[in-house]
């Protein structure tokens, strides 16, 4: 009977194992297809200076609609990307659809739109990144003053003779460079001396009980202060009340990112929110009013 047990046992669980490798299976070939075919989109959200309102730049989001299982996350379909050997083509494309749109609303007179692009982690150890982000610049246009790389604290620590060359070329060339998700991963704080990092996000997981628990406002308050002793600029992720964006105002933080001032939102929505938020020219004025 245990036996007879056991093997159902096994058999069902292998069985789920096969539906895991089918669905696995199905959703790389769907997403495949969705690269070849305009499946894929772009959203933006804004990042807001916190003396001025203004929106200073967007970060790009990447968002899959899926014909039948709606939409999925990029924390979800960004690692099958990644094992199916689909991450290079797609990170490629939204760093280019992303600065082609922040050179175009440059040009309409949206002043200087900076376009923060988040790279992953096989992007960063694939050794042809300051390539990839040349030939993005020069195809689209986009000062590269305008162009921002987030990457994680676990991306820059796995190889520093790899990170260090990798960041320095794109130091050379003009790009800044983000670290996303400040404070989450395991790494000793040498990195942030050592590489020439420019923005420091403090992850949302501090911020959203930043004016409630004590330990949090202090871990923030510490990021804050730190990341500007370094000359680093330093943006809150997350932010949702009220509450929150004044915590982080009358602590010193630079800029702001979340819900709060707008969720992440198509290039359309995107560029509504710009004509109201940004330091904007007479003639973007002038089309927002049309
Ligand atoms: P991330 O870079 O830390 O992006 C911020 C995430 O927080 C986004 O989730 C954004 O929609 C969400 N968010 C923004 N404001 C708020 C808020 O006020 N409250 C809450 N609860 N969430 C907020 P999203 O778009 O689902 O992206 C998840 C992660 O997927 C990103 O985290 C990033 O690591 C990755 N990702 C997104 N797009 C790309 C991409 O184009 N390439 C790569 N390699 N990774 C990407
Ligand atoms: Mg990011
Ligand atoms: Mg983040
Ligand atoms: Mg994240």
């Amino acid at each position: 009977k245990a036996k007879e047990e056991g093997r159902n046992c096994i058999r069902f669980y292998s069985n789920s194992i096969n539906d895991r490798a089918l669905a696995r299976f199905t959703l790389e070939a769907d997403l495949r297809k969705a690269l070849d075919e305009d499946g894929l989109e772009v959203y933006y959200q804004p990042q807001v200076d916190l003396r001025t309102g203004k929106a200073t730049g967007m970060e790009a989001l990447v968002r899959w609609n899926h014909p039948q299982r709606g939409f999925i996350s990029p924390s979800d379909f960004i690692p099958v990307a990644e094992e199916a050997g689909l991450i290079d083509g797609l990170s490629r494309w939204v760093m280019h659809t992303a600065c082609a749109q922040a050179r175009a609303w440059s040009q309409q007179g949206a002043g200087e739109v900076r376009m923060a692009v988040n790279l992953s982690a096989r992007q960063f150890y694939a050794g042809n990144l300051a390539h990839v982000v040349a030939d993005v610049l020069a195809s689209t246009g986009l000062p590269s003053r305008l162009l921002e790389v987030e990457l994680t604290e676990g991306m820059v620590m796995k190889d520093p003779k790899v990170t260090l060359d990798a960041l320095e070329a794109l130091k050379g060339m003009g790009v800044s460079i983000a670290v996303d998700d400040f404070g989450t991963g395991y790494s000793s704080l040498a990195y942030l001396k050592k590489y020439p990092l420019d923005v420091l996000k403090i992850d949302r997981s501090f911020v959203r009980d930043i004016a409630t628990d004590p330990d949090d406002a202090a871990i923030a308050r510490a990021i804050i202060v730190m990341a500007k002793s370094l000359g680093m600029v330093v943006i809150g992720e997350g932010v949702e009340t009220e509450q929150q964006l004044a915590f982080l105002r009358e602590n010193g933080c630079d800029q702001a990112q979340g819900y709060l001032m707008a969720r992440p939102a198509s290039a359309g929505d995107a560029e509504k929110y710009l004509r109201g938020h940004l330091l904007i020219t007479d003639h973007f004025r002038k089309q927002a009013v049309d």
